[in-house]
């Protein structure tokens, strides 16, 4: 063959103009807004621990496992090959390497092991970091984090269950709790009638004459199937009740909790998703039968919380891989990072990842302050979470898009992390409260809880004074709020937005760099304000913006 049609041929297998394979990173050290948050919202400590998280959840081996878990969707294995029930899920072994990787550590512990000083922080930052490795197997460690405080309700079954939840050890095996090192909880509360509403939950439970409930019913969606105990509720005499239901029986027996299917997901692949259904199956009381929402709402806070981090973890991440693409790659002449409209979208996308940062670890030491009786913090945990899991959610979707258009088509394509971002963008806005239903929540806590909106007004107070748009923003949604409650409901969405955003400018005037918070007020509270990513003022600081991205 002649030299000039061989190296013809293989002309098309020299890539040019292409970005370098991804290396490891630092998940931690590279993410200045990050250190800057944990530095003013958690003690010292909180950083250190978290250290080696940030380069292993960042490396390239862990990284991969996030990719393969998503491949290999976890399989629904109802009988073994005799044809007797098995009721398990097969997840492949990248899964369970990220388990290890949050529970050996402590991740889902650490909230309640340094209650009160730093826990939550801990677990918050923890959550960002893990978010960024695989957000999937991020809902186990969550439901087994939040348990906790709705256990506390039932004494007994806390002391024989917290042990387990708090160790440092994750234990797979399909076991009677009492037998394994660590436990995993879920949660199952939503059924095919009424997932918001679960008032209309129609699952049965009956008193025994001995230790104990029997519960009938069917769930249309338990996450993680293969927990150790699922968090459920169900009616009673005395009206909807929480409940323990635990994968065996005290006397060792599985319990009568059968797997019908797993959804077919759009994206949480990594993730399983059941229909399950209690065919008579044993269970313990938490709290007061009856007040059963009451009870669950003390994990819903918890997770709530996380549900508000984690699209700020998944953007940071979908971010970081279009700066580092847009850097590499050049069109028309030069490189995308230097043509000016790609530059003002990153430096707008770079400015939301901040602001939500900001807003999640600001509710994180809310929840700490409450756990030390403070009770003004306490009064903020009761609303940053319901405000940062409704605002965060709802700018996720469009950012993945953005950032996946930042890689042109390889955005689209699976070898990128940006499609399973992609995917992944939407769930944590639906599940634990969809959107339309956490303003309702707001409402209510505004409602009955004035002293949750005295404690944000003192936050945006802080801050009052230094920025026009900031302050014309907060008159006219104190006016707002003055309406009469019955004439707030069409307008939740809006108040829900605005007290998310009037907080974030806050808290970036008060502890974020000026370039930042300044183009951020301007552009979320100022006269140009509008849906779409890459809307800057054309003045805005773009460099100053830009370098908060990091390397
Ligand atoms: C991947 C995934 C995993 C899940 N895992 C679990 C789990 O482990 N355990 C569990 O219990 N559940 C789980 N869920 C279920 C989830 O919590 C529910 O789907 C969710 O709470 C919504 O309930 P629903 O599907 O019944 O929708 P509906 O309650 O029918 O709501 C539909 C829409 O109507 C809106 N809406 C409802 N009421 C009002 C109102 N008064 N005014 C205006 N709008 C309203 C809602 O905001 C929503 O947008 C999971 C869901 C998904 C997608």
């Amino acid at each position: 063959m002649p030299d000039t049609a061989a190296r013809t041929r293989l002309a098309t297998h020299v890539v040019t103009n292409q970005p370098a394979p991804p290396g490891a990173r630092d998940l931690l050290a590279e993410d200045a807004p990050l250190g800057e948050a944990l530095a003013r919202e958690a003690p010292a400590w909180v950083t250190r621990r978290l250290a080696p998280l940030g380069r292993e959840a960042g490396s390239t081996e862990v990284q991969a496992l996030g990719e393969a878990a998503n491949r290999h969707p976890p399989e629904l294995r109802l009988f073994d090959r005799h044809g007797r029930r098995l009721d398990e899920v097969h997840y492949h072994p990248a899964y369970h390497a990220l388990m290890h990787l949050a529970i050996d550590h402590g991740w889902h512990a650490v909230a309640w092991q340094e209650e009160g000083r730093g826990g939550h922080q801990a677990h918050v930052a923890a959550l960002y970091l893990l978010t960024q490795a695989e957000p999937g197997f991020c809902c186990p460690i969550t439901m087994t984090h939040a348990a906790l405080p709705a256990l506390r309700q039932a004494s007994a079954v806390e002391a024989r269950w917290a042990p387990g939840l708090l160790a440092w050890d994750y234990d797979p095996r399909v076991r009677p709790a009492s037998e394994k090192h660590g436990l995993t909880i879920g949660m199952a509360m939503t059924e095919k009638q009424g997932g918001s509403d679960v008032r209309t939950n129609t699952t049965r439970a009956e008193r025994l004459s001995g230790d104990g409930w029997r519960l009938t019913g069917h769930k249309w969606f338990c996450s993680a199937p293969m927990s150790d105990a699922f968090l459920t509720l169900a009616q009673t005499d005395e009206g909807l009740s929480c409940f323990l239901v635990p994968r065996f029986t005290p006397d060792g027996e599985r319990n009568a909790i059968e797997l019908q299917r797993l959804k077919e997901k759009c994206g949480n692949r990594a993730n399983a998703s059941a229909e399950i259904e209690y065919r008579g199956a044993w269970a313990e009381a938490i709290g007061e039968p009856g007040r059963g929402i009451a009870t669950i709402l003390a994990m819903v806070q918890q997770t709530r919380l996380d549900a508000a981090t984690a699209p700020v973890g998944m953007m940071r991440q979908a971010l970081v891989e279009a700066w580092r693409h847009v850097r590499e790659r050049h069109a028309f002449g030069r490189a995308l990072a230097e043509q000016p409209l790609m530059r003002v979208l990153l430096a707008d996308m770079a400015m939301e990842v901040e602001a939500g940062l900001a807003l999640s670890l600001r509710a994180a030491r809310a929840f700490d302050g409450a756990a030390r009786g403070e009770t003004s913090e306490a009064a903020l945990a009761r609303l940053l979470p319901t405000l940062a899991k409704y605002w965060h959610n709802k700018r996720t979707p469009a950012f993945m898009a953005e950032a996946m258009e930042c890689l042109g088509g390889i955005g689209y394509v699976e070898e990128t992390p940006l499609a399973r971002l992609y995917r992944e963008a939407p769930v944590n806005s639906i599940w634990e409260g969809s959107g339309n239903v956490i303003c309702l929540d707001l409402l209510r806590v505004l409602a009955r809880h004035p002293a949750s909106l005295a404690a944000v007004r003192e936050e945006v107070n802080a801050a009052r004074g230094r920025q026009t748009d900031l302050d014309r923003a907060w008159s006219g949604l104190e006016a707002e709020l003055g309406a009469a409650p019955a004439t707030l409901e069409p307008r939740a969405r809006w108040l829900a937005q605005r007290l998310a955003q009037c907080l974030q400018g806050a808290l970036l005037l008060r502890h974020g760099p000026p370039a930042v918070a300044e183009t951020f007020c301007r552009s979320r509270l100022g006269g140009e304000a509008g849906p779409a990513y890459g809307v800057l003022p054309g003045d805005a600081p773009l460099a100053a913006l830009l370098a908060r991205i990091g390397d």
